[in-house]
Protein backbone atom coordinates (compact mmCIF):
# COMPACT_ATOMS: atom_id res chain seq x y z
CA UNK A 1 0.00 0.00 0.00
CA UNK A 2 2.98 2.79 0.76
CA UNK A 3 5.47 3.67 -1.75
CA UNK A 4 9.22 2.44 -0.55
CA UNK A 5 9.76 6.50 -0.56
CA UNK A 6 7.40 6.95 2.04
CA UNK A 7 8.63 3.80 4.35
CA UNK A 8 12.06 5.57 4.31
CA UNK A 9 10.80 9.04 5.42
CA UNK A 10 11.45 10.93 8.56
CA UNK A 11 9.03 13.76 9.32
CA UNK A 12 10.29 16.99 11.19
CA UNK A 13 8.79 17.36 14.42
CA UNK A 14 6.82 20.63 15.41
CA UNK A 15 6.39 22.28 18.69
CA UNK A 16 3.46 21.21 20.19
CA UNK A 17 0.41 23.21 19.69
CA UNK A 18 -1.85 21.40 23.01
CA UNK A 19 -5.60 22.22 22.85
CA UNK A 20 -6.39 20.53 26.02
CA UNK A 21 -5.39 23.74 28.32
CA UNK A 22 -4.38 27.12 27.78
CA UNK A 23 -0.85 27.68 29.03
CA UNK A 24 1.80 30.52 28.44
CA UNK A 25 3.17 29.38 24.97
CA UNK A 26 7.04 30.06 24.79
CA UNK A 27 7.62 26.98 22.24
CA UNK A 28 7.60 27.69 18.80
CA UNK A 29 9.37 31.19 18.33
CA UNK A 30 5.90 32.98 17.53
CA UNK A 31 5.51 36.43 17.79
CA UNK A 32 3.83 37.60 21.50
CA UNK A 33 1.73 40.80 19.69
CA UNK A 34 -0.68 40.65 17.34
CA UNK A 35 0.10 41.76 13.65
CA UNK A 36 -0.38 44.84 12.02
CA UNK A 37 -3.35 47.25 12.28
CA UNK A 38 -3.38 47.67 8.14
CA UNK A 39 -3.60 43.35 8.21
CA UNK A 40 -6.58 43.30 10.30
CA UNK A 41 -7.79 46.10 7.88
CA UNK A 42 -7.07 44.16 4.68
CA UNK A 43 -9.13 40.49 6.19
CA UNK A 44 -12.10 42.43 7.98
CA UNK A 45 -12.47 44.69 3.90
CA UNK A 46 -11.54 40.97 2.23
CA UNK A 47 -13.94 40.52 -1.01
CA UNK A 48 -15.13 36.96 -0.48
CA UNK A 49 -16.29 37.11 -3.82
CA UNK A 50 -12.93 37.63 -4.88
CA UNK A 51 -12.10 33.74 -3.40
CA UNK A 52 -14.10 32.08 -6.57
CA UNK A 53 -10.99 33.05 -8.52
CA UNK A 54 -6.94 31.37 -8.38
CA UNK A 55 -4.57 33.89 -6.79
CA UNK A 56 -2.32 35.62 -8.98
CA UNK A 57 0.64 32.74 -9.36
CA UNK A 58 3.18 34.31 -10.02
CA UNK A 59 2.71 36.16 -6.62
CA UNK A 60 2.88 39.68 -8.28
CA UNK A 61 1.81 42.09 -5.44
CA UNK A 62 3.90 40.61 -2.03
CA UNK A 63 6.90 40.06 -4.13
CA UNK A 64 6.80 43.98 -5.09
CA UNK A 65 5.86 44.59 -1.77
CA UNK A 66 9.00 42.81 -0.95
CA UNK A 67 11.01 44.30 -3.42
CA UNK A 68 10.11 47.97 -1.72
CA UNK A 69 10.67 47.12 0.93
CA UNK A 70 14.20 46.01 0.90
CA UNK A 71 15.42 48.11 -2.20
CA UNK A 72 15.69 45.01 -4.70
CA UNK A 73 14.21 44.27 -8.20
CA UNK A 74 10.54 41.68 -7.67
CA UNK A 75 13.10 39.38 -9.80
CA UNK A 76 15.14 38.94 -7.45
CA UNK A 77 12.64 37.89 -4.98
CA UNK A 78 10.29 34.23 -4.59
CA UNK A 79 7.52 33.79 -2.27
CA UNK A 80 6.03 30.22 -0.83
CA UNK A 81 3.80 28.57 2.38
CA UNK A 82 6.05 29.13 4.56
CA UNK A 83 9.94 29.36 4.63
CA UNK A 84 9.54 26.18 5.08
CA UNK A 85 8.41 25.57 1.53
CA UNK A 86 10.59 28.09 0.26
CA UNK A 87 13.39 25.48 1.99
CA UNK A 88 12.39 22.68 0.63
CA UNK A 89 11.92 24.13 -2.56
CA UNK A 90 15.80 25.39 -2.57
CA UNK A 91 16.77 21.96 -1.60
CA UNK A 92 15.22 20.45 -4.55
CA UNK A 93 16.36 23.38 -6.69
CA UNK A 94 19.85 23.84 -5.60
CA UNK A 95 21.52 20.42 -3.80
CA UNK A 96 21.59 17.00 -5.30
CA UNK A 97 25.26 15.82 -3.88
CA UNK A 98 26.52 15.49 -7.32
CA UNK A 99 29.84 17.76 -6.69
CA UNK A 100 29.83 16.59 -2.67
CA UNK A 101 27.46 16.41 -0.11
CA UNK A 102 25.44 19.58 1.04
CA UNK A 103 27.17 20.58 4.73
CA UNK A 104 25.46 22.60 7.17
CA UNK A 105 26.18 22.63 10.55
CA UNK A 106 25.49 19.86 13.26
CA UNK A 107 23.04 21.62 15.68
CA UNK A 108 20.66 23.71 13.37
CA UNK A 109 17.06 24.11 11.94
CA UNK A 110 16.53 20.38 12.82
CA UNK A 111 14.40 20.24 9.48
CA UNK A 112 17.34 20.44 6.86
CA UNK A 113 18.20 16.71 7.47
CA UNK A 114 14.60 15.73 6.81
CA UNK A 115 14.59 17.79 3.30
CA UNK A 116 18.14 15.74 2.40
CA UNK A 117 16.11 12.68 3.38
CA UNK A 118 13.23 13.59 1.10
CA UNK A 119 14.76 14.37 -1.89
CA UNK A 120 17.95 11.66 -1.21
CA UNK A 121 20.56 14.77 -0.96
CA UNK A 122 23.85 13.54 0.88
CA UNK A 123 24.97 16.01 3.30
CA UNK A 124 27.43 16.21 6.16
CA UNK A 125 27.14 18.28 9.11
CA UNK A 126 29.76 19.94 10.95
CA UNK A 127 30.27 20.76 14.68
CA UNK A 128 29.56 24.42 15.85
CA UNK A 129 33.18 26.08 17.27
CA UNK A 130 34.11 26.26 20.89
CA UNK A 131 31.72 29.62 21.40
CA UNK A 132 28.78 27.80 20.29
CA UNK A 133 29.00 29.74 16.73
CA UNK A 134 28.31 28.41 13.30
CA UNK A 135 31.59 27.29 11.99
CA UNK A 136 31.33 28.85 8.39
CA UNK A 137 35.22 27.89 7.53
CA UNK A 138 34.91 24.83 8.40
CA UNK A 139 32.19 23.81 6.19
CA UNK A 140 34.15 24.61 3.08
CA UNK A 141 37.65 23.33 4.60
CA UNK A 142 35.70 20.15 4.58
CA UNK A 143 36.56 19.32 1.01
CA UNK A 144 33.92 19.69 -1.79
CA UNK A 145 30.22 20.17 -1.50
CA UNK A 146 27.11 20.84 -3.62
CA UNK A 147 26.30 23.20 -1.51
CA UNK A 148 25.90 25.38 2.34
CA UNK A 149 23.01 25.87 4.41
CA UNK A 150 22.87 27.57 7.45
CA UNK A 151 20.54 29.28 9.99
CA UNK A 152 21.93 33.42 10.72
CA UNK A 153 21.33 33.75 14.02
CA UNK A 154 21.56 29.92 14.45
CA UNK A 155 18.79 27.88 15.78
CA UNK A 156 18.28 26.42 18.54
CA UNK A 157 21.21 28.48 19.84
CA UNK A 158 20.33 32.24 19.22
CA UNK A 159 23.97 32.97 18.04
CA UNK A 160 24.61 35.33 15.07
CA UNK A 161 27.39 35.65 12.67
CA UNK A 162 28.82 38.83 11.86
CA UNK A 163 28.18 39.65 7.84
CA UNK A 164 31.92 39.62 7.40
CA UNK A 165 32.18 36.17 8.14
CA UNK A 166 29.92 35.55 5.64
CA UNK A 167 31.52 37.83 3.21
CA UNK A 168 34.28 36.11 3.89
CA UNK A 169 32.77 32.39 3.26
CA UNK A 170 31.29 33.12 -0.20
CA UNK A 171 34.67 35.05 -1.45
CA UNK A 172 35.87 31.56 -1.06
CA UNK A 173 33.45 29.34 -2.51
CA UNK A 174 32.62 28.16 -5.73
CA UNK A 175 30.43 30.61 -7.59
CA UNK A 176 28.39 27.73 -9.75
CA UNK A 177 27.39 26.67 -6.06
CA UNK A 178 24.72 27.92 -4.10
CA UNK A 179 24.56 28.89 -0.09
CA UNK A 180 22.12 29.40 1.51
CA UNK A 181 20.95 31.72 4.21
CA UNK A 182 18.35 31.16 6.46
CA UNK A 183 17.60 34.46 8.19
CA UNK A 184 14.25 33.02 9.92
CA UNK A 185 15.02 35.36 12.79
CA UNK A 186 17.55 37.46 11.68
CA UNK A 187 15.41 40.94 12.65
CA UNK A 188 15.65 40.02 16.17
CA UNK A 189 19.46 40.89 15.89
CA UNK A 190 21.34 39.52 13.04
CA UNK A 191 23.32 41.43 10.19
CA UNK A 192 21.26 40.41 6.97
CA UNK A 193 23.32 38.77 4.22
CA UNK A 194 21.01 40.40 2.06
CA UNK A 195 23.55 43.23 0.79
CA UNK A 196 25.62 40.49 -0.96
CA UNK A 197 22.88 38.67 -3.11
CA UNK A 198 24.12 41.69 -5.71
CA UNK A 199 27.42 40.86 -6.26
CA UNK A 200 26.96 36.80 -5.40
CA UNK A 201 24.84 35.22 -7.82
CA UNK A 202 24.95 31.90 -6.34
CA UNK A 203 23.39 33.65 -2.47
CA UNK A 204 20.14 32.83 -1.71
CA UNK A 205 18.60 34.84 1.44
CA UNK A 206 15.27 33.06 2.90
CA UNK A 207 13.28 35.12 4.84
CA UNK A 208 9.67 34.53 6.78
CA UNK A 209 6.54 36.63 8.08
CA UNK A 210 6.00 34.32 10.40
CA UNK A 211 7.86 35.63 13.21
CA UNK A 212 8.76 39.62 13.05
CA UNK A 213 5.42 40.23 11.81
CA UNK A 214 3.31 38.00 14.15
CA UNK A 215 2.15 35.87 11.18
CA UNK A 216 2.78 32.58 11.75
CA UNK A 217 -0.73 31.16 11.14
CA UNK A 218 -0.83 32.61 7.61
CA UNK A 219 2.23 30.46 6.28
CA UNK A 220 4.24 33.13 3.99
CA UNK A 221 8.05 32.77 3.62
CA UNK A 222 10.27 34.40 1.08
CA UNK A 223 13.74 34.45 -0.86
CA UNK A 224 15.84 36.62 -2.35
CA UNK A 225 18.44 36.11 -4.32
CA UNK A 226 19.80 36.36 -8.17
CA UNK A 227 17.24 35.92 -10.73
CA UNK A 228 18.53 32.65 -12.18
CA UNK A 229 17.57 31.29 -8.73
CA UNK A 230 14.47 32.87 -8.29
CA UNK A 231 13.64 31.47 -11.63
CA UNK A 232 14.81 27.84 -10.51
CA UNK A 233 12.19 28.31 -7.35
CA UNK A 234 9.46 29.01 -9.83
CA UNK A 235 9.90 25.70 -12.08
CA UNK A 236 10.28 24.34 -8.96
CA UNK A 237 7.19 25.22 -7.36
CA UNK A 238 5.31 24.72 -10.85
CA UNK A 239 6.37 21.56 -10.64
CA UNK A 240 4.73 20.60 -7.65
CA UNK A 241 2.02 23.38 -6.65
CA UNK A 242 0.86 26.37 -8.81
CA UNK A 243 -0.33 28.64 -6.88
CA UNK A 244 0.99 27.94 -2.97
CA UNK A 245 0.08 30.96 -1.76
CA UNK A 246 -2.98 31.92 -1.81
CA UNK A 247 -5.16 35.12 -2.11
CA UNK A 248 -5.28 35.89 1.18
CA UNK A 249 -2.04 35.44 2.66
CA UNK A 250 -0.95 37.64 -0.92
CA UNK A 251 -3.02 40.62 0.61
CA UNK A 252 -2.05 40.50 4.04
CA UNK A 253 1.82 39.91 3.14
CA UNK A 254 1.40 43.04 1.22
CA UNK A 255 -0.17 44.80 3.96
CA UNK A 256 2.23 43.89 6.36
CA UNK A 257 5.45 44.55 4.02
CA UNK A 258 3.81 48.15 4.17
CA UNK A 259 4.11 48.36 7.61
CA UNK A 260 7.53 47.83 8.60
CA UNK A 261 7.07 50.95 11.16
CA UNK A 262 4.93 48.38 13.34
CA UNK A 263 6.94 45.86 12.56
CA UNK A 264 10.51 47.69 13.77
CA UNK A 265 8.43 48.86 16.82
CA UNK A 266 6.85 45.18 18.11
CA UNK A 267 10.90 43.59 17.20
CA UNK A 268 12.29 46.36 19.45
CA UNK A 269 9.45 45.33 22.39
CA UNK A 270 10.19 41.25 22.02
CA UNK A 271 14.17 42.61 22.37
CA UNK A 272 13.77 44.81 25.17
CA UNK A 273 11.99 42.01 27.03
CA UNK A 274 14.85 39.37 25.50
CA UNK A 275 17.22 41.81 27.21
CA UNK A 276 15.57 41.81 30.59
CA UNK A 277 14.57 38.40 30.67
CA UNK A 278 18.31 36.87 29.90
CA UNK A 279 19.67 39.57 32.77
CA UNK A 280 16.98 38.42 35.19
CA UNK A 281 17.43 34.78 34.94
CA UNK A 282 21.64 34.69 34.58
CA UNK A 283 21.04 36.70 38.16
CA UNK A 284 19.29 32.89 39.30
CA UNK A 285 22.49 31.39 38.40
CA UNK A 286 21.24 30.46 34.89
CA UNK A 287 23.63 29.97 31.70
CA UNK A 288 22.30 31.79 28.88
CA UNK A 289 23.62 32.08 25.17
CA UNK A 290 23.82 35.40 23.97
CA UNK A 291 21.02 35.82 21.59
CA UNK A 292 19.83 37.62 18.79
CA UNK A 293 16.80 35.95 18.08
CA UNK A 294 13.09 35.74 19.31
CA UNK A 295 13.91 32.86 21.52
CA UNK A 296 16.95 32.44 23.71
CA UNK A 297 18.64 28.62 24.98
CA UNK A 298 19.07 28.49 28.60
CA UNK A 299 20.14 26.09 31.52
CA UNK A 300 19.83 25.19 35.20
CA UNK A 301 23.19 23.72 35.85
CA UNK A 302 22.50 20.33 37.37
CA UNK A 303 19.08 20.30 35.95
CA UNK A 304 18.45 18.48 32.29
CA UNK A 305 16.53 20.12 29.81
CA UNK A 306 14.05 17.43 29.79
CA UNK A 307 13.49 17.92 33.28
CA UNK A 308 12.87 21.70 33.04
CA UNK A 309 10.87 21.30 30.18
CA UNK A 310 8.40 18.80 32.25
CA UNK A 311 8.52 21.24 35.05
CA UNK A 312 7.14 24.00 33.82
CA UNK A 313 4.39 22.29 31.71
CA UNK A 314 3.27 21.11 34.51
CA UNK A 315 3.08 24.16 36.02
CA UNK A 316 1.27 25.38 32.92
CA UNK A 317 4.47 26.73 30.82
CA UNK A 318 5.66 25.55 27.47
CA UNK A 319 9.44 26.08 26.19
CA UNK A 320 11.18 23.25 23.93
CA UNK A 321 13.18 20.67 24.40
CA UNK A 322 15.93 19.32 22.10
CA UNK A 323 17.35 16.03 23.28
CA UNK A 324 20.40 16.85 20.86
CA UNK A 325 24.44 16.70 21.64
CA UNK A 326 25.27 19.90 23.17
CA UNK A 327 21.60 21.36 23.99
CA UNK A 328 20.02 18.58 26.21
CA UNK A 329 21.20 20.54 29.34
CA UNK A 330 18.96 23.17 27.96
CA UNK A 331 15.67 24.71 26.93
CA UNK A 332 15.13 26.84 24.09
CA UNK A 333 12.51 29.56 25.61
CA UNK A 334 10.81 32.19 23.15
CA UNK A 335 10.46 35.61 24.09
CA UNK A 336 7.26 36.45 25.46
CA UNK A 337 5.07 39.99 26.36
CA UNK A 338 6.95 41.01 29.67
CA UNK A 339 3.88 39.84 31.58
CA UNK A 340 4.76 35.97 30.39
CA UNK A 341 8.27 35.92 31.20
CA UNK A 342 7.53 37.80 34.60
CA UNK A 343 4.91 34.41 34.85
CA UNK A 344 8.05 32.32 33.89
CA UNK A 345 10.28 34.28 36.11
CA UNK A 346 7.98 33.55 38.85
CA UNK A 347 7.31 29.70 37.93
CA UNK A 348 11.28 28.89 37.70
CA UNK A 349 12.03 30.67 41.22
CA UNK A 350 9.37 28.69 42.99
CA UNK A 351 10.08 25.27 41.07
CA UNK A 352 13.76 25.85 41.92
CA UNK A 353 14.31 28.20 44.79
CA UNK A 354 17.39 29.30 45.28
N1 LIG B 1 13.90 28.42 9.52
C1 LIG B 1 14.11 28.30 10.83
C2 LIG B 1 15.50 28.37 11.34
C3 LIG B 1 13.03 28.11 11.70
O1 LIG B 1 13.23 27.96 13.02
C4 LIG B 1 11.72 28.07 11.18
C5 LIG B 1 10.52 27.91 12.11
N2 LIG B 1 10.30 26.62 12.56
C6 LIG B 1 11.55 28.17 9.80
C7 LIG B 1 12.66 28.37 9.00
C8 LIG B 1 10.20 28.03 9.16
O2 LIG B 1 9.36 29.12 9.36
P1 LIG B 1 8.03 29.33 8.56
O3 LIG B 1 7.75 28.07 7.76
O4 LIG B 1 6.98 29.59 9.57
O5 LIG B 1 8.24 30.48 7.64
Amino acid sequence: MFSQRLTNLTPYVPGEQPQDRSYIKLNTNENPYPPSPAVMDVLATMDADALRRYPDPSMTAFREAVADAYGIDPAQVFAGNGSDEVLSFAFFAFFDGSQGPLRFPALTYSFYPVYCNYYDIPYETIPLDEHSRVNLPAMTDAGPSCGLIFANPNAPTGIALPLSAIEAVLSGYPRDRVVVVDEAYVDFGGETALPLIQSHPNLLVIRTVSKCMSLAGMRLGYAMGDPALIQALFTTKDAFNSYPVDAVAQAVGVAAMKDMTYTRERIQAVIASRDRFVTTISNLGWRVRPSAANFVLAGKPGITGETVYKTLRDAGILVRYFNLPGVADSVRITIGTDDEMDRLVAAIRQCWPE
